[in-house]
């Protein structure tokens, strides 16, 4: 059942504009709680509300402020996370697009419930409009009195800047992006320290992502009850779920949390191109370990997907059809992962590329009986031995695509004389979302 809470106003004409924003209530909610709310009145409406960050870890976002210690003298500062280069995903980009002042008024709002008085916006540099329609914004935004000195009147002061990224999948991972924001290479940084305790500039900082942040103005418009009824016990609100592949509707649909995965593909993407039957799915994002058919009676939220082994990771759907090489589809996304690594710790760096040696060895047919297990065994000792997630990102997909397709990983004939109807995925490439 398709929803419009987040993208009640995409289909409105000239919805990226303030007039259109404050037509429909935009910064009402604003004015409201800077009239009468405390920042702690904010958190604690945000923390019942059971959002969770739609970045892909699905952490819960109120938690994550409250690790900012409230008695640091140091300046704070929220980064907003708009890279968005996880292979499948483009929902964040829609945001910025088609109603940037929801991304604009949630910054202002989550900025005011932590104590900050700068804020960055880090966009992925490809996104040319969805860049330019962020900046008007933001330039409507000071020039109503949403943004600058004494926001409505109130005490309340803050500043947004916008940051374009070069395009480095890793500066998605929130240290290498706030390196990227101080102006040095996207190289993450060990953790601890935790950037809520020292993050940019040496300061407490919060990295939340753009589909995060826009649920904030609703939450606090519409109460926490609302949003969290509108999900699961455990993850309150909508998800936008970007489905591609081989269905006859690829696109942005909002949708409950929760919301059966078989029902996703064949209501809103309008089933398998072709009529085939599905082979499998990646369910949130390249990183997600892959579903095979018999696993796709699932709900989609972060907890049911951790349980079943996989991630609801940014909600990236990606559907295989029958026919789909396996081989291909992994091998594409294992070419994705070593070119993006940056190359700062050996087990990402060195595994990434031998991963991508020994798949194209097989793809030449020339694998051998042991590559399946080889491989997994180089995926085990990547993941949790690397600095930051990339690793971990790039060993689920090598461990669940050959544990669950095991023989077309084995030796056999090359592509050339692969069974008629296999074909590469088109949309498991190493593109940005
Ligand atoms: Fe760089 Fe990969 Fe290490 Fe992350 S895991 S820091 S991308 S080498």
């Amino acid at each position: 059942m398709i929803v419009k809470v987040l993208t009640r106003n995409f289909d409105k004409p000239d919805s990226h504009t303030l007039a259109v924003y404050e037509a429909g209530g935009g910064y009402r909610t604003l004015r409201k709680v800077l009239e009468s709310w405390t920042p702690e009145q904010v958190v604690e409406e945000v923390k019942a509300s059971n959002l969770r960050g739609r970045g892909g870890a699905g952490f819960p976002t109120a938690i994550k402020w409250g690790f900012v210690p409230k008695d640091s003298p140091k300046p704070k500062y929220i980064c907003v996370n708009a890279d968005e280069g996880e292979p499948g995903t483009f929902k964040d980009r829609h945001i910025m697009e088609q109603d940037p002042h929801l991304m604009v008024e949630g910054t202002i709002l989550s900025a005011y419930a932590i104590g900050v008085q700068t804020a960055y916006i880090y966009i992925r540099g490809e996104f040319v409009l969805a860049g330019e329609r962020t900046e008007a914004a933001i330039a409507e935004a000071y020039a109503k009195g949403y943004l600058g000195e004494n926001i409505l009147g109130s005490s309340y002061s803050l500043d947004i800047h916008v940051h374009y990224g070069a395009g480095s999948y890793i500066c998605g991972e929130e240290t290498a992006l706030i390196e990227s924001i101080e102006g040095k290479k996207g190289w993450p940084r060990v953790k601890p320290p935790f950037p809520a305790v020292e993050g940019l500039f040496g300061c407490p900082t919060v990295v939340n992502n753009v589909e995060t942040l826009a649920n904030v103005p609703l939450i606090l418009d519409k109460g926490a009850a609302w949003f969290a009824g509108l999900g699961t016990e455990k993850s309150g609100g909508t998800k936008l779920f970007t489905i591609s592949g081989h269905v006859n509707r690829p696109g942005l649909y909002e949708l409950p949390m929760g919301t059966p995965l078989l029902e996703m593909i064949e209501e809103q993407a309008g089933g398998v191109t072709g009529g085939k039957k599905i082979k499998a799915v990646i369910p949130g994002g390249a990183s997600c370990p892959v579903l095979a058919a018999h696993e796709l009676d699932i709900k989609m939220d972060f907890n049911t997907l951790m349980a079943a082994g996989s991630m609801l990771g940014s909600g990236g759907v990606i559907v295989l059809a029958e026919g789909t090489s396996m081989l291909a589809a992994l091998l594409n996304l294992e070419r994705f992962f070593a070119h993006e690594s940056c190359g700062q710790c050996t087990p990402c760096r060195e595994g990434t590329r031998w991963i991508v040696q020994i798949l194209e060895r097989i793809e030449r047919g020339e694998g051998t009986a042991g590559d399946p297990d080889t491989l997994i065994d180089i995926a085990e000792h990547m993941a949790g031995r690397t600095v930051c997630p990339l690793g971990e990102a790039a060993a689920g997909p090598v461990k669940s695509f050959v544990k669950k397709f095991r023989d077309e990983f084995l030796p056999g004939p090359g592509p050339d004389a692969g069974p008629s109807g296999t074909e590469h995925h088109p949309q498991v490439a190493g593109q940005d979302g």
